[in-house]
């Protein structure tokens, strides 16, 4: 895969930072799994350091001589061009920020999200607003060092999206706004069913584990190379392509929940364990752009997790998940299950959102970030503000600001930029469910007849062996010679809800 001398000799170089990196993510993971809560003092800082050897490693004369030289090369092929693409971001994003910010950045993150659990936990802004205040001014100070265009923001939403724009997120929101906000008015008018009996009801956690480990063998997960463990906020950590960590969690009174989010990480861990096992040791051996990763966890999560086929394959758990809940399902069946999974309703909080209101809470978000960073609003005023876009998009208003603009972790790990790519994601899978469907047949009989091999398989020749080689707009043109559409998404809504 990797011929040419020079480029050979700086993966030879690279392999320190790599394994610095792989370090890294098992750190970060045992910090949010296993890890007694003291524990975090210290590795806070170990992580830190860990970063900052990285940068030292990159940003060097040595290296960048290297590179350059391996620029110049030709007859380079595709791998060896996005490595080295990969490359020249990693040098550049390192090389802009001074060492004394990211030191900064990384101590106020990290205090910060302590103080953003407190806050929450004791709904109390004005206890995170110093901090939330810091957090935007080192934030719009990295903008600056990264540089952009048009808009401080540009430099942001390029972290999370290489190449992404403000202007290319603006198009994609005022092309959904419009069509989302009169779909959740006609679905509220035209449902029958408002009662949502599994909601708030206690279940056995053992039992659930069974549920979510079944769902994973149903889709002949290799648990040899992905892990599944607990953890407040369910996320993946890909340690390398043959090892993967996903969490999930048993709130109290959703089971429904657990099992999606299960669903949910390992589409993203199928993602990141079939990358070309050749790109293992390399830059390429990790994912990075944000939307294909979204999109492959939401494929899973919407597509499969929510089916009335793949949740009749589970069925058989639910009598045993508590006598109150056995009492509905005798009741009301699959039928009932499945409305359970597919309800549609405003709600307060994002993650427990629903496939159609869901994206009206990452629109706010975008706003808020975007006039953040451009000065435009104060933090001082984001209780206010959330409460207001909550009425004008949702038609309901936080009672408290925990339930509010506190409910996510994202703002206090200096994660602005990040939201968009969520629902960005979600559009992607429904244009790959659409391309799936054409090479495959529809998704219902594959999922009735319990293909999910199939089904990996051409997610794995389409997307995922690439791993980072192109940039998610490359790859869409290669693989589809297409862009991201969200009329895909819209239409497919359309179908599943009217
Ligand atoms: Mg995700």
């Amino acid at each position: 895969m990797f011929q040419n001398k020079v480029v050979l000799e700086l993966l030879s170089k690279y392999k320190s930072v790599w394994a610095l990196l792989h370090l890294q993510a098992l750190g970060s993971w045992d910090s949010e799994t296993y890890m007694p809560s003291s524990g975090l003092n210290t590795r806070g800082e170990a992580l830190a350091k860990v970063s900052s050897l990285v940068q030292d490693l990159l940003v060097n004369k040595d290296f960048r001589k290297l590179l350059d030289e391996a620029k110049e090369q030709s007859n380079l092929n595709d791998a060896e061009v996005g490595l080295l693409r990969l490359l020249e971001r990693d040098f550049e994003m390192n090389e802009k920020l001074p060492k004394a910010f990211v030191e900064k950045y990384a101590k106020t993150v990290s205090e910060s999200q302590a103080v953003w659990r407190e806050a929450r936990q004791q709904n109390d802004f004005k206890k995170f607003q110093p901090y939330l205040e810091r957090i935007v001014n080192l934030t719009i100070e990295q903008a600056d060092y990264l540089g952009y265009k048009d808009h401080p923001y540009d430099a942001l939403a390029n972290i999370y999206e290489e190449g992404w724009n403000t202007k290319d997120i603006e198009k994609y929101f005022s092309s959904i706004k419009a069509p989302l906000t009169s779909l959740v008015k006609k679905i509220k008018t035209n449902s029958q069913n408002t009662t949502d009996d599994y909601s708030s009801l206690k279940y056995d956690i053992e039992v659930m584990k069974r549920v979510n480990k079944y769902a994973l063998e149903l889709f002949k997960y290799d648990n040899s190379v992905i892990r599944l463990d607990e953890s407040a906020h369910p996320f993946t950590q890909e340690i390398s392509i043959e090892d993967c960590r996903i969490t999930t969690r048993y709130p109290e009174e959703s089971w429904g929940s657990s099992l999606s989010a299960t669903i949910h990480e390992f589409g993203h861990g199928l993602y990141s364990s079939q990358i070309n096992k050749e790109f293992e040791f390399t830059p390429l051996s990790f994912a990075t752009s944000l939307v294909l990763h979204e999109s492959q966890s939401r494929f899973w999560e919407n597509f499969i997790g929510r089916s009335k086929e793949f949740l009749k394959q589970i069925e058989h758990f639910i009598p045993d998940l508590s006598p109150e809940i056995k009492q509905i399902y005798s009741k009301t069946g699959i039928e009932g299950v499945y409305k359970y999974f597919n309800n549609v309703s405003p709600s307060l909080i994002r993650i427990e959102a629903d496939e159609v209101t869901y994206h009206s809470h990452i629109m706010l978000r975008f706003e808020i970030e975007k006039a953040l960073v451009e000065k435009s609003i104060k933090v001082q005023d984001l209780p206010e503000i959330w409460n207001h876009k909550m009425n004008e998009y949702l038609g309901v208003v936080p009672k408290t600001d925990s339930e509010g603009v506190l409910q996510d972790i994202h703002w206090s790990m200096g994660s602005i930029g990040y939201f968009p790519t969520y629902s960005m994601g979600t559009a992607l899978s429904a244009q790959l469910r659409s391309y799936m469907e054409n090479d495959l047949g529809g998704l219902q009989d594959l999922i009735t007849n319990k293909k999910y091999v199939k089904i990996k398989k051409w997610l794995g020749e389409k997307i995922h062996l690439f791993g980072p080689t192109y940039t998610m707009k490359d790859l869409l043109k290669k693989q589809f010679n297409a862009e991201l559409d969200p009329s895909f998404l819209l239409k497919y809504l359309e179908n599943k809800y009217l």
